[in-house]
């Protein structure tokens, strides 16, 4: 589905990212792991098309799309949400579902939905999905941390993406709400790849199917959850981490 591949990016003298690659399959939950400053979010950014990366391939649904803009990517079927909020808190749940679809679906979409009377329902479903349906007509402002970050997932998966980019959506969540949002999470996999960027190592490795590690800019190791947990090198940059 995704193959990003020679990946380099270098901000003045800083080399950010150095030959990375990702690929991820269809179906797959892939986990972006490594330690604060090894070029993530930089690499996830670079596969959003939010940077520009300095070298290297970004192919997506077997299309070269290097030169995409972020809503090029978005059209042909990614979606990202970052650690920045995109939930307009003024606003009702219900409101922010909505604009969410119609920023992301076609025109045409829109009208077939509105004449069958189905955008309703369309927005009552994705809150059921996370959980939010009793909060519907309250302010965006009034949820938890949790909660808006759930909400801010379901807006990112409202335009049906079939690639869906996480950069630590668990970040200020408590061990319940972590947990709740694995939960969230695993239906989506019928229709939708993953690649979620966590610190927390017990979470990434109960959701994913497929680990990267970077340090440094580069890729240290990739492969199965199992495989990475075996690997002597990925072990030791957690070490020295601790
Ligand atoms: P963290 O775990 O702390 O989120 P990360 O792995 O996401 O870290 P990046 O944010 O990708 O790391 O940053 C990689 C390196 O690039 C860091 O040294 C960072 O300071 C640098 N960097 C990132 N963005 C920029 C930018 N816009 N301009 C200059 N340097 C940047
Ligand atoms: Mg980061």
């Amino acid at each position: 589905l995704l193959e990003a591949a020679g990946i380099s990016k270098i901000f003045g003298k800083l080399t950010a990212l150095d030959g990375a690659a990702l690929t991820v399959g269809e179906n797959e939950f892939h986990g972006l792991i490594g330690p604060n400053g090894s070029g993530k979010s930089t690499l996830m950014k670079c596969i959003a098309g939010a940077e520009v990366p300095t070298q290297g391939k970004v192919s997506f649904v077997n299309t070269d799309i290097t030169a995409f803009t972020p809503t090029e990517r978005a059209r042909a079927g990614m979606s990202l949400k970052f650690q920045i909020t995109s939930v307009l808190p003024s606003l009702t749940l219900y409101d922010n579902i909505l604009l969410a679809l119609q920023a992301q679906s076609s025109l045409l979409d829109l009208v077939f939905s509105r004449t069958r009377g189905a955008l309703h329902d369309q927005v009552m479903t994705m809150l059921t999905q996370f959980r939010l349906a009793d909060r519907a007509f309250d302010a965006a402002a009034a949820l938890s941390h949790g909660q808006q970050q759930w909400l801010e997932i379901a807006m990112a998966l409202a335009g049906k993406p079939k690639l869906l980019l996480l950069d630590e959506p668990t970040g200020g969540m408590s061990l319940e709400e972590r947990r709740v949002t694995g939960e969230l999470l695993q239906p989506i996999k019928q229709h939708c790849s993953l690649v979620i960027v966590e610190h927390d190592l017990d979470f990434i490795r109960d959701i994913c199917d497929r680990l990267t590690v970077l340090d440094q800019g580069k890729v240290l190791a990739s492969g199965t959850v199992p495989e990475i947990q075996a690997n002597p090198s990925v072990q030791e940059i957690y070490l020295r981490r601790a």
